[in-house]
């Protein structure tokens, strides 16, 4: 066995109780294999058991009171999984769902994507299992506050920079940076996803999004396609799927779907510039639900199926593909369907919303498959563009943000494909994405010593 299975076969039996954890560390460790033959000094170093343990975990309790006066006991998580090559950053999920697994592969995960920024940033995440769904303002404020009360202590502007990510959008932010201030009397760069007034950065809103269409249009044009009159399936309706629908449209594609917990519409004229100002409407201010643009907009609407259900059953045309939801969102059967339907290429803009069958689906079928560490990483790397206005005390235009967004993410393209080529596995985006991750992260581990 070699050293790297031996590595998951000890994660496997440590961490049984983790199957998020455990896929992320099976699906990233497995295609590192070229790299243990290639430097047979990270196996005498132990980097890859080092880099599956995360530096720390923080679980703390979260004691709110609800609007009846009821208090409320939730549990928070921080997870500071490597810092060997900047500050731990990654966001905050607010989700019934999750749990230390959950947290645990999400901080791994971003290790490797904020390595591939190429923006000096290390990998964390963390949240709650509080579920905002159906919570006053006023519970959201004061459940952020406990949260950010114990927090704030394990965080810093060199040394932990938290974000938003499901459940985590602006307004959650505030609170919790306001929170922060009246606590620490600092006001600096300890989060990211900030309002303008107070320290954001233009075109962080839009990162994910953007950054996931730029990433599938880098991937398009290795096979001189690009994205103008391509139908495009969108799963999710949050910030991410929002934004990957607009640049969608600023590249001439038409996007069709879009999702949330309760279903799916599917609207084959296609989602324009107007329809989405009424997503935007709904789904950031109203927090309303994605069934009233069918209602609105006389589509079919599919209650409890995702977009790949739909997909799947109804047969839909797709040329690309934006999984833009949550993680396993699709299997291999659907994998397998979005391949009959005509989908030739996939850019995650949820971190690993694809199971590992359906990863093996889409290489076997050479669809262009960008995971999500590369194609969402847009998010994070203004988050770091973010850090550094911060650190700069200025801040930049829209248009100089876009362009170092573009620009980022065609390095991380670039990046994953030489990777890719110089390893023996051309065109593997997953290789490559995940070796050029890594090999940054393991230098610098190695310089550390022991
Ligand atoms: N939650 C986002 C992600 O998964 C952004 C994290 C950040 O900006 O720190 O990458």
């Amino acid at each position: 066995m070699s050293a790297i299975q031996d590595v998951i076969a000890r994660v496997k039996e440590k961490d049984s109780g983790q199957p998020e954890f455990l896929q992320a560390v099976q699906e990233v460790l497995t295609s590192l294999e070229p790299t243990a033959q290639k430097h047979p000094d990270f196996v005498r170093a132990k980097i890859y058991d080092r880099i599956v343990e995360p530096d720390r975990v923080i679980m703390f309790r979260v004691a709110w009171v609800d609007d009846r006066g009821e208090v409320q006991v939730n549990r928070g998580f921080r997870v500071q999984f490597n810092n060997a090559i900047g500050p731990y950053k990654g966001g905050l999920r607010f989700h019934p769902s999750v749990n230390l697994g959950i947290i645990k592969f999400l901080g791994f995960e971003q290790t490797f994507k904020n390595s591939l920024t190429t923006l000096p940033m290390g990998g964390a995440k963390g949240g709650s299992d509080f579920n905002p769904k159906g919570k006053s303002d006023q519970e959201v404020m004061r459940f952020c506050q406990a949260f950010m009360r114990e927090l704030y202590r394990h965080i810093g502007p060199d040394t932990d920079v938290p974000a938003g990510d499901i459940g985590v959008g602006e307004r959650e932010i505030g609170y919790l940076y306001g929170y922060y201030l009246k606590i620490v009397n600092a006001n600096t760069s300890v989060l990211t996803g900030k309002g303008l007034e107070y320290g954001g950065s233009l075109i962080r809103p839009e990162a994910t999004g953007y950054g996931a269409v730029y990433f599938a249009a880098e991937m398009l044009a290795t096979r001189n396609l690009d994205l103008r009159g391509k139908t495009a399936v969108v799963s999710g309706s949050g910030n991410v799927a929002q934004y990957t629908v607009e640049k969608l449209l600023h590249m001439g594609a038409r996007p069709i779907t879009l999702s949330d917990s309760d279903g799916t519409i599917v609207d084959e004229a296609g989602i324009d510039g107007e329809k989405l100002r009424f997503v935007f409407e709904l789904k950031n201010y109203r927090r309303g639900r994605i069934r009233e643009y069918a209602e609105k907009y006389n589509v079919p609407y599919f209650a409890n199926q995702s977009v790949w259900d739909v997909v799947r059953e109804q047969g839909l045309k797709v040329d690309v593909a934006f999984p833009s939801a949550h993680e396993n969102e699709i299997d291999g059967p659907s994998a397998e369907a979005l391949v009959k339907n005509g989908c030739y290429c996939v850019a995650e803009g949820a971190n690993m919303p694809s199971n590992l069958d359906a990863v093996r689906v889409f290489q076997e079928n050479h669809v262009l498959y960008g995971p999500g560490k590369a194609a969402n990483a847009g998010g994070v790397a203004v988050s770091g563009l973010e850090m550094a206005q911060n650190a700069m005390r200025l801040s930049w235009s829209r248009e100089e943000v876009d362009q170092k967004l573009q620009g980022i993410m065609r390095n991380i393209h670039r990046a994953a494909l030489e990777a890719s080529e110089a390893y023996g596995c051309k065109g593997n985006y997953v290789m490559g994405a995940n070796i050029a991750g890594f090999l940054k992260v393991a230098k610098a581990m190695l310089a550390y010593g022991i």
